[in-house]
């Protein structure tokens, strides 16, 4: 297709909003610039920066494989003295060192574990008896931890309190809200804390991650557009393979099955399917592709697992796009008995509730946060039995 005929398709799209119905509830769902193909090395940043008032970011941490050397970074802005400082400090350690802490800076109390390396983890697992999935929560950090706290996953201190329990986060941590940092590290933090207790935290990548990691900063949030103006900085530099959290966000899986249900952010399509790609290789090929995207995407699959029907940017199990069709019931037959699943629990795209679709064989859990008229909630599921779990701690049964 013409280059200059797919932009103005794109934009089209980027612009449109759908309305549908399901269980004759009015649904609208708006979808952003669907295109991951889109490059543009001018994005620092159009934003207007009267939104800005006070700035304290970070940690952003520094620790290079061969380097006996930890530097730890927050960014600062007063706006009475319209002042910007990035306040550092170097820690010393030995090269052999595989793990650090240190207590944060620069009006940042918490204290922080990290580590060295961090490896792929394995990407299926068996009974488990209660699963919490958490939509996308693009740096909404305030509701986050109001949610966590409300529902006993941790306490003040911010202690995993759920024993054998397993979060499963869908991606988009990054873009749009003003606290993706904070976000980051609280499950990054988690991860570690809920492993000790037995429990576990997967991560799983969307788009948002890739976009962030690869230069594509079309919804940073003014605050973070500021600090990258100020600072002439490259965003994905701040994730970057010298980085802490840009080494730990590379070793994150893309989907994963718990007992029988598959996890992803977007979904699986048909395509995926039928080239039969195992969970391994949709895994390996995503973290190929953030250690070295050029080299990689001269692979027809990295192109196809990175793409619009990707699991990371998919939208047909709830719509039709430009370039394909929503998925039939056959179709999802198809794709959960090739991979051995009953059920596909995906975020992505925004619907007002938690909604079983197509006889509970897929589950929507992308539930906007500080939307109008929608409640924020997530999914729990305990033996076997399904639940909105609202922000207060309630939760409310879904009939499957
Ligand atoms: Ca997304």
């Amino acid at each position: 297709m013409n280059k200059f005929f797919r932009i103005f398709i794109l934009t089209l799209i980027c612009i449109i909003s759908f309305s549908f119905s399901i269980n004759k509830e009015k649904i609208t769902i708006y979808v952003a610039m669907d295109n991951p193909d889109f490059k543009n090395k001018n994005y620092y940043c159009s934003k207007d920066d009267s939104s800005v008032i006070n700035i304290h970011d970070g940690p952003y941490i520094k620790w290079k494989i061969n380097s006996s050397k930890v530097i730890v970074s927050y960014f600062d802005h007063n706006p009475k003295n319209d002042k910007t400082k990035k306040v550092t400090r170097k820690y010393q350690i030995s090269e052999e060192d595989t793990s650090f802490s240190f207590k944060g800076f620069a009006y940042d109390s918490l204290n922080y574990f990290i580590d060295k390396h961090y490896y792929p983890e394995t990407a299926k697992y068996n009974n488990v008896e209660k699963i919490m999935v958490i939509g996308d929560i693009h740096g909404e950090y305030d509701y986050l931890l109001k949610l966590l706290r409300n529902t006993k996953v941790i306490d003040e201190k911010n202690n995993w309190i759920w024993g054998h329990g397993h979060i499963v986060f869908c991606g988009d941590i990054f873009d749009r809200g003003n606290n993706v940092t904070e976000s980051l590290w609280l499950i990054n933090q988690l991860e570690k804390k809920a492993k000790k207790k037995g429990g576990r935290v997967h991560f799983l990548l969307g788009n948002h991650e890739i976009m962030a990691l690869n230069d594509d900063a079309r919804y940073l949030s003014p605050k973070y557009c500021f600090i990258c103006n100020r600072f002439e900085l490259n965003y994905s530099n701040l994730y970057n393979k010298k980085s802490v959290m840009g080494r730990w966000l590379r070793s994150k899986n893309t989907v994963i099955k718990i007992n029988d249900i598959l996890f992803t952010h977007a979904g699986i399509s048909p395509k995926i399917a039928e080239n039969k790609l195992s969970i391994d290789s949709i895994n390996k090929t995503v973290r190929n592709y953030l250690d070295e995207p050029k080299k990689s995407l001269r692979k027809p699959i990295t192109n196809l697992v990175i793409g619009n029907e990707g699991p990371l940017w998919y939208r047909g199990y709830i719509m039709n796009l430009y370039n394909y069709k929503k998925i039939s019931n056959q179709e999802i037959d198809e794709i959960l008995n090739f991979y051995n699943a009953s059920h596909i629990i995906f975020g992505h795209t925004d619907l007002p509730k938690i909604q079983p679709l197509f006889n509970s064989k897929l589950i929507d859990i992308a539930i906007p946060f500080k939307f109008r008229n929608v409640k924020e909630q997530v999914l729990l599921i305990e033996k076997n039995k399904y639940y909105r779990l609202f922000l207060s701690g309630e939760r409310e049964n879904i009939n499957n």
